[in-house]
């Protein structure tokens, strides 16, 4: 009989799953005007603002390694990861509940550090703590973060507006966060093995900074509407670029070429690439958590982004019909494919 057999969840993915689970979930509200599928929930409050809603679960030896990450950095990035998803709907954040399971090995003290990051996050991005849940974890450390956003029905952006003709575009730089975290791996032995000594980060600052202690692109926002702009679709870099266009052409029912000449890339990252033998392209196209907003906008707002010191033009929207390609430098033109995090 078919109906005993048991699909692993590696078989599905963790998308795959979501979109699995989403097909049981029925609304009860006209007032949920978005619910799952994109970086935050949607939520109508009768006047012309709208709020939304998400969460982020960071979980030890999944998402972060104690024996590298100050407790403190953990603690302020496990508020930017949510604050991210908010500023991917064009928002700007509000509140947070904190929830955390830890196990017996951590003390009093270790969980204060954890706290304070939260806290100067808090301080930063302008966030009341309004509560949350703690219990006790048999395997490590969970962070389960709930985060609000406030904005006007009309400046709400999603996953699916992206429109033919469009440019494609994104925030700051790419691939950065994941050289810091080649390079933390690499120092991994000198920080377990050989307590005292100390591992030779000096001269890598920048990128360990976006891997430990990276920034939600909330000043985006604002500039966004500083000139006016509102973008037709947006998301935030979690899992990398290539990924991430991908849902955007999905969700928008849209195709997207990128072009690999205008990916933005800081100099540290591509010598770091360099000396540890990475592809710099895969490195930028796949490398996750930059937390750097990838959106789309009409033809229209060229002029005002084509210098713009924070954001690149990197591509293009196109019928469907025409797939999502990556423009080599060589001129090649290939699919688009995702490497992406995979969970499971
Ligand atoms: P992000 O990377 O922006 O946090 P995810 O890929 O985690 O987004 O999630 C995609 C969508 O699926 C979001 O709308 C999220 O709220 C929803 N989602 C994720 N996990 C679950 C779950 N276990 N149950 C219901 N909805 C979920
Ligand atoms: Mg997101």
């Amino acid at each position: 009989m078919d109906d005993k057999k048991l699909t692993p969840l590696s078989e599905i993915g963790e998308f795959g799953l979501i979109e699995d689970l989403k097909k049981e979930i029925h609304l009860h509200h006209k007032t949920t005007i978005k619910g799952i599928g994109d970086d935050a929930s949607v939520i109508d409050l009768g006047n012309e603002n709208v709020l939304l809603l998400s969460s982020d679960l960071l979980a030890e030896g999944v998402h972060f390694d104690l024996s590298y990450t100050p407790l403190k950095h953990l603690g302020y990035k496990s508020v930017v990861v949510n604050v991210s998803d908010i500023a991917a709907m064009n928002a700007l954040p509000r509140e947070i509940t904190v929830s955390i399971a830890v196990s017996s090995r951590f003390t009093l003290e270790a969980i204060r550090e954890l706290y304070e990051g939260i806290r100067l996050a808090c301080e930063y991005y302008k966030l009341d703590l309004v509560g949350g849940d703690t219990t006790s974890s048999k395997s490590g450390l969970i962070i389960s973060i709930s985060i609000t956003g406030y904005a006007k029905k009309n400046e709400i952006v999603y996953r699916s507006g992206a429109k033919e003709n469009n440019l494609v575009c994104v925030t700051g730089n790419l691939g950065a966060a994941y050289m810091g975290l080649q390079i933390l791996e690499r120092e991994k032995s000198v920080f377990v093995s050989q307590p005292g000594m100390q591992p030779e980060l000096s001269g890598y600052e920048y990128i360990l900074k976006r891997q430990l202690k990276p920034e939600a692109r909330t000043d985006m926002i604002n500039e966004f509407r500083n000139l006016a702009i509102i973008p037709t679709s947006m998301i935030d870099i979690s899992d990398g670029l290539a990924s991430e266009v991908l849902h955007l052409a999905k969700e928008s029912n849209t195709g997207i070429d990128i072009y690999e000449e205008k990916l933005p890339v800081d100099s540290m990252t591509s010598a770091v690439a360099q000396e540890l033998n990475i592809p710099l392209t895969t490195c930028a196209l796949n490398g996750g958590e930059d937390y750097e907003l990838l959106f789309t906008v009409d033809l229209s707002a060229f002029e005002m982004l084509k210098n713009h010191p924070e954001i690149s033009i990197i591509g293009k929207v196109n019928h469907f019909s025409s797939g999502n390609n990556l423009h080599l430098r060589s001129g090649q033109v290939v699919p688009l494919k995702a490497q992406g995090w995979k969970h499971f």
